[in-house]
C-alpha cells in the first residue's frame, strides 16, 4: 500500500489576463515508504506545482491526497497538524527560506519549540543533534544566515526541516542553485539522511542527470500531466515516451553503447492554451493524427513501467 498517493487537478485563476490555467491535469501519483521518486520536466511543466499540494502548501481544485489511506480532506485538525509537521518541503534558494535576522540556532529551533517538540532545556543539544545531521558544524550556530555559502545555507534548511521529525520531504529543486560539487554532497546527504531517519522523497528537479543518481522512481511530467513513469533504471535504458526520449539527448553522457535520441525542438508550449489531444504534438517526431485530438491515458509498457503515448496501441 503506498503512504502517499495523489490524484489531482489544480485550476489556477489568474486576474490578468482573466483565464485559468490548467495547472495540474488529472495527475495522479504514489509513493511507497523510503522510496525517492524523481518528478522531473522543463520549468512550468506543473511539477513545482504538485510537489506544493503534496506538502499541503497549495490545495487542488479537484481531486485528493491521501496519507496511509486517509484523504487529508478528511482528516481531523489533530490529523492535519501531525500531516503538516510529518510533511516538509526544501526549496530552491535556501537564503528565501531563512529569516536573515535570527541566528541559525534560533531558525533550528523555532518550529520544535511552538510544536513542543522538546523542552527548552534540550535546546542546545536538539539543535546540535539535527546541524550535525545534516552536516553543519555547530559550533557555528550562533551565526546568521549570510555569514554562510549557499551550501552551508541549504544545509540549515535541511536540519530546520528535520528538526520536526518528519516521515516525507518534497525536496523542490533543492540543489538546482549549488555548484555541481555542491550538488553532489547534499544529493550524498538527503541518501544517507533516508537511510538513517528512514525518510521518503519527492524530489523535484529540471535535470535528468541529478535525478538519475537519487530515484528509485522517475515520474516525467510535460505541461501539467505526466506523461511516463518507471524504476529509474528503465527510464534510462528503455525511455518509452517521445518526451521522455528527448529530455534524456540533453544529458551529456560519454558512454558508449548507449541509445542516443534526438533532442527537443521547439518550446514548452503556454499552459494558458495547451495544445489539443497529445500536449506534446506539436514538438513530437512521431506524431500521428490521432495525437492532435486524442489525449493518450497511461498504460503499463513493462511491469511497473507507465507511459501515455498512442504508439503504444499502434
Ligand atoms: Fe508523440 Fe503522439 Fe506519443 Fe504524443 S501520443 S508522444 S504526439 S506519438
Amino acid at each position: 500500500k503506498p503512504d502517499l498517493a495523489a490524484k489531482i487537478t489544480l485550476k489556477l485563476k489568474l486576474a490578468k489576463p482573466a483565464s485559468i490555467v490548467h495547472a495540474l491535469d488529472d495527475v495522479s501519483l504514489s509513493i511507497r515508504s523510503g522510496e525517492v521518486v524523481g518528478l522531473v520536466g522543463e520549468s512550468g511543466c506543473g511539477k513545482s506545482t504538485l510537489g506544493r499540494v503534496i506538502a499541503g502548501i497549495a490545495s487542488p481544485t479537484n481531486g485528493n491526497v491521501l496519507w496511509k489511506g486517509v484523504d487529508r480532506d478528511a482528516m481531523s485538525a489533530r490529523q492535519r497538524h501531525e500531516l503538516g509537521l510529518a510533511t516538509q518541503m526544501i526549496f530552491q534558494n535556501p537564503m528565501a527560506a531563512l529569516n536573515p535576522r535570527m541566528t541559525v540556532e534560533e531558525l533550528i529551533w523555532e518550529a520544535p519549540r511552538t510544536h513542543g517538540l522538546a523542552r527548552s532545556t534540550e535546546r542546545d543539544s536538539y539543535v546540535d543533534k539535527y546541524l550535525t545531521l545534516a552536516g553543519f558544524d555547530p559550533a557555528m550556530k550562533k551565526r546568521y544566515p549570510h555569514q554562510f555559502s549557499g551550501g552551508q545555507r541549504q544545509r540549515v534548511n535541511i536540519a530546520r526541516a528535520l528538526a520536526v521529525q518528519p516521515k516525507f520531504i518534497v525536496c523542490d529543486e533543492s540543489v538546482a542553485a549549488l555548484d555541481v560539487s555542491i550538488q553532489a554532497q547534499v544529493i550524498n546527504l538527503f541518501m544517507e539522511l533516508r537511510d538513517k531517519l528512514d525518510l521518503t522523497y519527492l524530489f523535484v528537479s529540471h535535470d535528468l542527470g541529478v535525478v538519475e543518481h537519487i530515484s528509485d522512481r522517475v515520474a516525467i511530467m510535460y505541461l501539467g500531466r505526466i506523461v511516463e513513469e518507471a524504476p529509474v533504471e528503465e527510464i534510462f535504458r528503455r525511455a518509452n515516451h517521445p518526451y521522455t526520449q528527448a529530455l534524456l539527448a540533453e544529458v551529456p553522457r560519454i558512454e558508449p553503447g548507449k541509445r542516443r535520441f534526438k533532442p527537443m525542438e521547439g518550446e514548452l508550449p503556454s499552459p494558458l492554451d495547451p495544445p489539443r489531444g497529445c500536449h506534446f504534438h506539436p514538438r513530437c517526431p512521431f506524431a500521428i493524427d490521432r495525437c492532435r485530438v486524442e489525449v493518450p491515458i497511461k498504460k503499463e509498457v513493462a511491469p511497473g513501467h507507465l507511459s501515455a503515448c498512442h504508439l503504444n496501441d499502434e
